[in-house]
Order: C-alpha cells, then structure tokens, then sequence
C-alpha cells in the first residue's frame, strides 16, 4: 500500500484533462482563486482566495478533485499527480526553509480532504505528518517542548494508523487508557513526555500488530500515503450516506489540501478555535465562536473538551481577538455572506486555517438574508437564494407547551439546534434505528451521546432530537442537526452519560432506555418527562419580510393535501392557495362513519349499499361544508374514493384465528369478539358463530394479491356508481348550503386512478348528472370543474383523450412513481437502500421527482392534455409537490400549482419562487451574475 500510483499508460490512455492537479497557495500568492471550489473543493479554493487577499494562511498545495476521480476511477493517480505534488512540496519547503520531517527544523504538514460541498467530519485528515523517531526530536529540542513533541508524534501514529492503515480507533484508545490508569492520571494532559514516549512505543506494537507493517518513518511515504487514504475517504460508508441525504454527487470527489503545521498546542500562548461571522443559530449580529487554548486541531470541534467563548480570547489576547475581527469582517462583506472559519495562535501569531460560507438554521438564514440587504451587502434577490427552501420549516417547528406537565429542568446545555423534541431515551444510533420504527409504528426517540461523531448520522436522521453532554455549538452534534433542521440539545455538562451501562445521570437520579425526555433545542434545557408540543406561528416579521421579496416572482400556485377543517385552516395560514388533495378516505375513517361504510362494503345488494350510503351522505356533507368555509374564495379539490374496500375491513387472517378458536373460548373472550366485531353487524355472542363466517367470505371476496392495482380508484366507483353519487351529492348539497352564507366556493371534483377516457366520462357523466338534480332541487348553482388524477403511465400516454371529459389533470406522483417504475411504494425501503447505496439510483424517487423517467410522462401528459383544452389546469399533488427540486421542475413544465401538506406549504412558495425567480435573475451559488 506503500504508493498506488497507476501505471502512466493505463491514464493517459483516457482522456486525461489539460488542467494541472495541484495548485500552490503562499507567499502572498496562490495559483487558484475562490470560484475554482470545483477543482479545489470549498476549504482549497478559500485557502487560495484568503492567501491573495494577503491574510495570514500557512502556505501549502492542494491536490484537485479530478485526482480523486481519477483514483476511484482506476484505483490510483497518475504520475503528473506525484510530480506536481513533489514539486509543490519542494516549493513549500524552499518557502518555509524547512524539509518535510528532515533536518533541525523539520516541515510538519497536514493533509485534509475538501470537497465543493463542505460535508463536516465525514471524511478524514492527518495532523503533524512528517513527524518520524528522529523529526520528533529535533521538534522536542525546537520547541523546548519535549511534551508537546511526544503527544503530536503519538496523535500522527494514531491518526495514520487509524485513517490510512485502517486499524480500528479502539486498539490505539485502548492503549492510551491503560497508560492513563498506570499512571494515575486524570485528564490526556496529566501524560508527561516520559509516559506519552511509551505510548508511542505501544502505539507502534499496534501498527505491526494490525497493519503488519511498521509505521512509515520515510515523511514522503507518509505523505503519499495519507493523500491516498484521503481520496478513498471520498468513499467511506458515512460520506456516502452524508452525500445521499444532502444530495450531493458522488462523482464530484474530495480535493487534498496539503498545509504547513501551525502549533495551537505549543502551550499557554497558543490555541484554536472555531467562528462565525454572526450567530448560525439566531442569525443575529454577532461575533461568535468558541476556542481552546493550548489544543490542537480537531479538539474544538470534535466535542472532547468543552471550549470557551470566543469573546474570552479579547481578555487573553487582545490583540489577536482584534486581528481575528478585523480579518473575519473583510471576509464576510469579501464573500458577502456569513462566513464559518478556523483559526490557530501559534506562539501568539494569529493564522487562518479556513474560511467558508456558514451552515446556519432557517431562522438564521433569513434574518442574515434581511441584515445583509439592509448592510448593502446583497440585493434583494439575491436574498430569495440565500433561504435553502426546506429550512422554513424551522419557522414551523414546535415549542414546548410547558402548562401540559410539570417542568422539571434537568440541566441546561447549548441551544444547539432550535425547535422542540420530546422522546424515549437511546443509547446508541443503532438502538435509534431499532426503536425509532416507521410509518404508523412510529416512535419518537431522542439520541443521548456524551457526544456524536459521523458514525452515528444513521441514529441522528430517524431520532426526533439529539442530546449530548459534551461539545459545543460546533460540535458535530450541534452542526450536523442544524442541517437536519433537527432539535439539539448539545453539551449538557451536568448530565453524565454511560453509553456501555446504558444510564444517563444526572441531579441524583438515573434515567434508563425508554424514559421520556423533553429537549428545548431554542433553549438548551432538558426536561423530565412528556411534555406536549405546540405548535409554531409562521408569521414571523422577518419571514414575512423575505417571503414579500420572494412571492412576486412566483408561477405556480402553492394549494395543500388537507382532509379536515383543522388542517385546511392551518394550510391557509401558511399560504397555501387551494386545497389540492382531499382524500374523502380519511372521512370515512371516523368513529361515527365506520359502522356505516362497513355495512356499506359488507352489503350484497344495491338497496341496502345504498341504504347505508344515505347515512353516510349527511356526515360528508358536513366534512365538506367545514373544508369550503375553510378556504372560502379558494378551491378545493375533492377526490372521489380511492383505496380498496378491504382497507375497511379487519384482517383476513386475524379473523380465521377469531373463527377457529371461536369453540374453545369462554363467556369473557365471546364479549370482546362481540366489541370488536360489533361494527360489521354483531349484536350479541349468539351472532358469533354465523357472523364471523359472513364477514370471513365478504373478505375473502374482497381479498387482492395486488391491492394496489386492484379494485380501487375510478374503479370502484365505476363498479358502485352509487358510491360517487353519494359523494357527488354531499360535495353538491355543501357547496350550495355554504355557497347561501356568502362563502365562495370553487369545488374541484377529482376522479382518481383513470386510464381511459371512458372511466372518465363514467364518472365525469355521474357528477355532472348529480350536480344539475342538486342545483335543480336548491334552485342554486355553484361553479365547479371534474377532472382527474394522472397517475397511470397509460393516463398519460392518452391523455389528450382523457382531457375531453377531464377539465383539469392532478399528476398522483406516488402512484405515477409506483406504476412508472413498477416499485411497490409501501415496500420499495426492501430494495432502496441498496439501489441508493450502489448508485443505481440517486435519490428516493418517492421523495424528489425522477424527471429523466416519471417527469416525461408529466411533460408528455400536460402538452397533450392543453392540446386538447388548451385551458386545462394542470397540477400535483402526489408527496413530490412539497420537494423544492420537484417544485422546480414543476414550474419548469408549465403547471399551474404544486400541493403538498400544510407544513411544506411556506417550503413549495419558496421553493417556487425561486424557481420562477431564476429564469430572470442569472443566479449562481445564491449570487446574481
Ligand atoms: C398519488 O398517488 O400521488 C396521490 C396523491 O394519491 P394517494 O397517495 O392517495 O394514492
Ligand atoms: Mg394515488
């Protein structure tokens, strides 16, 4: 593994690219610049900009991406790539007067991974490379330091071993903690240079143990070989899984920045840190940052030890504080943007190790957005880009409702990440995995860690919060669940959590898997017990403000998916313009309709189908009446019954076992079989023995292999007509009982699941029919339209016959997923991981529009549809219609609205008016060109 440099022939036979691989930056210079972050990854191309703009950057190299797509194209880099790279390292080494690991004055170098999206952690880094038995010695006699030496030397074996030769963390860990106990000591820092000396001698054991090899003393060796492990970590399970729910590509690869060692561990006069130009948080203007004095590296960020506000560091070091100010506000109004940097004092000399764009919550992101165009730093368009639209969702999250229980505040950490959680206590990500379920066995579990590192981001995506007794706001916890727009709760320092005994302590008392807690992720505190949430008012000033800039360029209307009054008000208040999906399914669910639809479903005549359906029809007119007053002036799209009858009935299977065991079982039992049977036409015990059969054979009539394409959508009501009559005339009977209060309604009827013109023109000539004998008999006539929902790819395919008799199409995209692929959308999760996981497919295509597929049909389907009736309304309301890069391809396309869940409203305006706003407005990187 020592170099894995492919064979010249085997590159240059492929189209190798004319542009150089490794690009300088030192001495007040760099030959790359801030807009190359595709060649050279975000930190690169910001080392470069930051050294041109003659700020205090260690010098260094960094190696470009292609290198790293060349390397998992062929397994290793080409020679250009090692000749470059030496070169650089000559240049460095001339400009530092100083070789790597060699001489009195030994070059000690790091190398980080750096890819165009900053994916924190995810992927690996090497500290003090160079380092080797003799280059520690002369660092021990420079720095009069022989501690600081040692523990950088043990750090490099540790780091290398683990990251490039792939030992497991645990066998270094290990050695170090038994030191610590032979030593007695407490903290790391208790270790002299003796005892870290025979750490080392262990730490090597280790690597020949493990790697059955030595540790590299050749510094050039090292360097080859950390540069490869790093273009491989592009590849690491949690890279991956990080670029899959950030949607990032696979094929971009991670640039190498190669950079001169500053020391922030060379004693009371140094240390390192972490900023940001405003609270990431809050959004307010603020300097804001945490840092370490007499650290290293990783230490701040990696949560081990709790750091200290940056505004301590003004007491220390003033001057440094000052430098740090100055610097970090000309790289803000320089990007015109917060900015997210590192830094390092070395013996009291301030130097930047990273400047970038800050990640920040939703809240945050607008309120920056609002000051910088107030500041004149951006304009106001540009502001519409600076609001990722799934972040508003934070405008929408919950607060603790803190009269539901007693309060009691356990302790008090980091508003890491805002918003509200409530959930049973896990351990560890695997347990979150296990107890978090989905779908309806949903469970809200909250993830406790001393602190979290990239291997637990699987447990962190499926809790509802994250609660860590360690690390700051730059934690990694507290980083990564702003991303997530999940709520954090991030160095609790007084709880005291034993991840091995599965036990959080704190204030005296124990607290063991599956106990409630509460998190307050806008305050930090953590609470005992279930606590209910409230829910978030969205009419924030500020979100008011930016969406006013935002909402005149916009398109496509935004409606919602809402089935009750409750639902549709709160969608009004996020804006949405309609209702675009009401499922009169969930209608039927309630506990007054159920005995009803039941005897519907069970009857085996029309006369008594029709009989329940009348007792039916006066609870959806009322359903219905609540929607229209809801969203008066509006439209509301209210789809006929779509899901299979058995949905309606109980499970086959349970009740065979319900009938075998019907003679075996006493009094007691009989009763509750009567209690839960009673809504299918059970009166007593006695019915027992007749009933359950009856309802076994409707079942078993009922009964589909493939419930999904089967006896469901216009089908049933094609197969009982007098199901859409009901329906028809509740919608009808509502709209002209409402209508005579002076509310405005617009009803939409929708026909699910077509394929054919003639099941449209069935139930086209079945609604229409109803609504002149409903009109007729209230002497009122209230306007509407009958469509249909495109979600068969033969709909599609026909639609511009389909569009004779359906005055405006709803593209289902679950289903239209579902049947495009041939995917079954409830049990897909069997084959997606692995599909997401080899490539095979990028995204969940149930969750962002497969355009190159799914979209052409919708493409096809609305140019053939307007062909028809070229003022045929066209929209979505499958899940998609709430995914901002669906959204967009929507407006793309040309429909009139998206519709999506009440909560994803305030996401779809945004999410569309940016996409409306960038066919004017040349927009790159949330910057107009
Ligand atoms: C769809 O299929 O996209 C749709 C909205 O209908 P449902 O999810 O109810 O099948
Ligand atoms: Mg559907």
């Amino acid at each position: 593994m020592a170099t894995t440099t492919a064979p010249e022939t085997e590159i240059t036979m492929r189209n190798r690219p004319a542009a150089k691989y490794v690009y300088f930056f030192g001495g007040g210079r760099a030959d790359g610049n801030g807009k190359m972050k595709d060649e050279l990854g975000g930190k690169g191309a910001g080392l470069a900009e930051m050294t041109n703009a003659g700020l205090p950057v260690p010098p260094g190299f960094t190696i470009q991406t292609e290198a790293c797509r060349e390397y998992m194209r062929h397994g290793g880099i080409s020679q250009e790539v090692d000749r470059e790279m030496n070169e650089a390292l000559q240049r460095l080494e001339e400009l530092q007067g100083q070789g790597l690991g060699k001489g009195d004055n030994p070059l000690l170098v790091s190398v980080r991974s750096g890819a165009k999206f900053s994916m924190p952690g995810m992927m690996d880094t090497i500290l003090n490379l160079g380092l080797n038995d003799e280059s520690v010695e002369e660092l021990a006699r420079r720095s009069k330091n022989p501690r600081f030496a040692a523990d950088s030397y043990r750090r490099l074996i540790q780091m290398f071993g683990s990251v490039v030769l792939e030992i497991p963390k645990s066998a270094f860990d290990e050695v170090f903690d038994h030191k610590k106990k032979q030593k007695k000591a407490k903290l790391d820092t208790d270790l002299d240079a003796r005892a870290l000396d025979e750490v080392i001698a262990e730490y090597k054991k280790v690597v020949r143990k493990h790697a059955k090899r030595e540790f590299p003393q050749d510094p050039h060796e090292q360097l080859v070989m950390a540069r490869d492990a790093v273009f491989r970590s592009w590849q690491n399970e949690r890279a991956k899984h990080y670029r899959r729910i950030n949607n990032i590509s696979d094929d971009l690869g991670t640039a190498v920045n190669v950079q001169a060692m500053v020391f922030g561990n060379l004693g009371e006069t140094s240390g390192t840190g972490v900023g940001f130009t405003r609270n990431p948080a809050t959004g307010a203007k603020e300097f804001y940052g945490e840092f370490l004095m007499n650290a290293q590296g990783e230490d701040v960020v990696a949560g081990i030890r709790t750091p200290v506000h940056i505004s301590e560091l003004e007491k220390i070091m003033p001057q440094v504080y000052n430098q740090l100010r100055e610097i970090t506000t000309r790289l803000e109004k320089h990007y015109r943007d917060m900015q997210d940097f590192e830094f390092t004092i070395q013996d009291g000399k301030l130097y930047m190790l990273q400047t970038r764009n800050g990640k920040r919550t939703g809240r945050a992101a607008v309120r920056v957005a609002i000051q910088m165009v107030d500041e004149g730093l951006i304009t106001k368009e540009e502001a519409i880009f600076r609001v990722e639209p799934n972040q508003l969702y934070d405008f929408l999250v919950p607060g603790l409702d803190e009269k539901s229980a007693k309060v009691e505040v356990l302790a008090t950490g980091l508003p890491a990440s805002p918003g509200a959680a409530v959930g049973q206590i896990v351990f560890s990500a695997d347990e979150a995995v296990d107890k978090a379920g989905s779908g309806a066995k949903k469970n809200p579990v909250i993830l406790v860690r001393a602190e979290t590192t990239p291997e637990d981001i699987h447990g962190m995506e499926v809790a509802v919060g994250i609660l860590t007794s360690r690390g700051g706001m730059t934690s990694h916890a507290a980083v990564v669940t702003r991303g997530m727009g999940k709520c954090c709760v991030a160095g609790a320092g007084d709880i005291e959590v034993n991840e091995k005994t599965r036990e959080m302590r704190v204030r005296g008392q124990v607290f063991t898997e599956g106990d409630w807690i509460s998190l307050d992720g806008t305050t930090g505190r953590v609470i005992k017990g279930k606590l209910k949430t409230l829910e978030a008012k969205p009419d924030d000033p500020e979100l008011l403000k930016l969406m006013g800039w935002a909402e005149p360029f916009r398109k496509l209307k935004v409606r919602a998916n809402a089935d009750i009054p409750r639902d549709a008000i709160q969608a009004r208040a996020f804006g949405a313009e309609g209702i675009g999906l009401c499922r009169t399914e969930h209608m039927f669910f309630g506990e007054k309709k159920i005995p009803h639809m039941r005897a519907m479903i069970l009857a085996d005549n029309e006369k008594d189908r029709r009989a329940a359906l009348k007792k039916l029809l006066p609870m959806q007119r009322a359903d219905f009446a609540g929607v229209f007053e809801a969203m008066d002036g509006l439209p509301v799209t209210i789809r006929t019954l779509d899901p299979p009858l058995h949905e309606f009935l109980p499970r086959r299977e349970e009740l065979m076992v319900d009938i075998a065991t019907l003679s075996t079982v006493g009094a007691a039992e009989k009763k509750a079989l009567v209690a839960k049977y009673k809504d299918y036409g059970v009166k007593g015990a006695g019915d027992l023995k007749k009933a359950l059969p009856a309802l076994l054979s409707r079942v078993e009539q009922l009964h589909e292999f493939n419930p999904m394409l089967g006896h469901r959508g216009c089908r049933l009501g094609i197969t009982y007509p007098e199901i859409t009559e009901m329906q028809a005339r509740a919608i009808f009977e509502a709209a002209v009982t409402v209508s005579r209060s002076g509310v405005k309604v617009h009803p939409e009827v929708m026909i699910p699941l077509t394929s054919t013109l003639k099941e449209m023109a069935n139930q086209a000539e079945i609604v229409h029919r109803v609504a002149r004998e409903v009109f007729g008999e209230k002497e009122t006539t209230v306007p509407y339209l009958v469509g249909t929902m495109i979600e068969l790819p033969r709909a599609a395919l026909v639609a511009d016959e389909i569009a004779r008799e359906a005055q405006f199409f709803s593209f289902g995209t679950n289903d239209l997923t579902q049947t495009t692929f041939g995917f079954s959308r409830d049990d897909v999760n069997k084959v997606l991981p692995t599909y997401l996981a080899e490539g095979i497919l990028k995204q969940d295509p149930f969750a962002v529009l497969d355009r190159e597929g799914v979209g052409q049909l919708i493409r096809m389907a609305t140019e053939r549809g307007r062909k028809t009736r070229p003022d045929l309304k066209v929209g979505i309301c499958g899940e998609h219609g709430g995914d901002p890069s669906s959204v967009e391809f929507c407006h793309q396309v040309g429909l009139n609205y998206v519709s999506c869940s009440p909560f994803r409203v305030l996401t779809a305006r945004l999410a569309a008016a940016q996409a409306a706003a960038s066919d004017t407005l040349k927009v790159e990187g949330g910057r107009t060109k």
